[in-house]
């Protein structure tokens, strides 16, 4: 039996992955749980959302078939119990699927993918779930139905790439309290660890980074690509008690939210791997952001590096008009926010006034060429000159306190 869950909890408390850690608990008295928990980050662009955009999957094998009604009704007594219903914006959904065809399988991969690049209505949900007849509740207006049949369909179908996160979990007492976390325990816990776990601390910022400031119940989560990985940084982590943990598996880190796609196909509010040449230099506008517009042979779009992404702006200053470049990112406004950039080639060439008697010449007036001061010869032409850039062809990222849950970070190219 898969279960689904998703919005249960408003940017003052609570968290969904609490209450799966929760439910976790108390549905090990009724059977196995099957593989690990899925902690599934869907469109990172929707403005629903109440931070990470995340939905949960539990697999559990019941111990005996007459307790799935009672699983049913613990599941949902739990929601009713944890989420937050005050909040305009918390709309819980929980779905059941106790099995599954072949057509349902595939329907269910395709809304689940859907969940992580599109944007989608409540009805679809509903749609599948009736078609189906998928066993769900959903509260007030139901659109957790759409996170927690995403997060199913992925525990059901399986997911292409993953990654794993160790979340632990604070006292009660302590939510919303300064979290009490030994710095020097973190960056011993990163250098032991790295390249098998990934963005603990920024180094170039000099910030510990996987804990979060809200008064959520996460004391904070480790990111890694096995559990034993993810388990051995937490060994050597100090830190106020930590009151539970679970091992998730995870689509973060892993570009699923990213569309290859023509910038002539950009629709506001999804993520896109866009290839073309840049079309203006760079510009810098107020709050630090840098932005510079990017061309193909079907549209234009503008790019930024926001300010946010710190050192990362000084790669994206330095482009120049004619630079080749892949970027990575989600599009809202019209405007590309980029996670990566791979510089393909860079443009060494540059058109400038010829050089004689040791000065640049000077223009001679509208089409008619090129003089030097000092000896009065005259040449017609520019001339292409090789020019040093100060950076060089390849992959940069923003940094670690700079990334979304759904980057790929360049540590796993590796
Ligand atoms: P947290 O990460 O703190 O658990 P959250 O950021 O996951 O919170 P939710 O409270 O789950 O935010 O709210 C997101 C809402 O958006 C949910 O109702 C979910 O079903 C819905 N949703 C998720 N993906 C999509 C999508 N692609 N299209 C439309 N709605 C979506």
């Amino acid at each position: 039996m898969i279960i689904g869950l998703d919005d249960t909890d408003s940017k003052e408390s609570m968290c969904t992955t609490y209450l799966a850690a929760v439910l976790i608990e108390k549905l090990k008295e009724y059977g196995r749980i099957n593989d690990y928990p899925l902690l599934i980050r869907l469109n990172p662009n929707i403005i629903y959302k109440t931070r990470g955009n995340a939905a949960l999957a539990i697999s559990l094998e019941p111990r005996r078939n007459k307790d799935i009604e009672a699983i049913k009704e613990l599941v949902i007594e739990t929601v009713r119990k944890m989420a937050v219903f005050s909040s305009e914006n918390t709309n819980p959904g929980v779905v059941f699927i106790e099995d599954s065809s072949e057509k349902m399988k595939a329907e269910l991969a395709e809304f689940s993918m859907r969940a992580v690049r599109d944007v989608l209505e409540i009805q679809e949900a509903v749609e599948i779930l009736r078609r189906h007849n998928i066993s769900h509740k959903g509260f007030k207006n139901g659109r957790g139905l759409i996170g927690a049949l995403a997060a199913s369909g992925f525990a059901l179908c399986g997911l292409p790439d993953f990654t794993y996160e160790l979340i632990a979990y604070r006292e009660k007492e302590r939510w919303g309290t300064l979290r009490d976390i030994n710095e020097e325990s973190v960056y011993a816990a990163d250098a032991a660890t790295r390249p098998d776990t990934w963005d603990t601390v920024d180094y170039e910022n000099k910030r510990v980074v996987f804990a979060p400031h809200s008064p959520d119940p996460i004391l904070f989560g480790i990111r890694g690509n096995s559990e034993n990985a993810v388990r051995r940084a937490f060994s050597m982590i100090k830190s106020e008690p930590v009151e539970m943990y679970v091992v998730y598996k995870t689509n973060q880190n892993t570009d699923l939210h990213l569309i290859p796609a023509k910038i002539n196909e950009v629709l506001d509010n999804r993520s896109y791997i866009l290839k073309g040449k840049v079309k203006s230099a760079p510009k810098i506008i107020v709050g630090g952001h840098v932005i510079f517009e990017l061309k193909d042979n079907s549209a234009v779009i503008e790019c930024a590096a926001f300010e946010p992404t710190k050192g990362f702006r000084r790669i994206i200053r330095e482009l120049r008009p004619q630079d080749d470049v892949t970027v990575f990112g989600s599009v809202k406004d019209k405007t590309l926010n980029i996670e990566k950039i791979n510089i393909n080639d860079l443009n060494i060439h540059e058109l400038r006034n010829p050089i004689c008697c040791g000065k640049r010449m000077k223009s001679a007036g509208k089409g008619q060429g090129y003089r030097c001061e000092k000896c009065g010869s005259v040449k017609k032409e520019q001339a292409l000159e090789i020019l040093e850039r100060k950076i060089s062809q390849g992959f940069y990222e923003v940094p670690p306190c700079a990334r979304r849950h759904l980057s790929k970070p360049l540590i796993r190219y590796q």
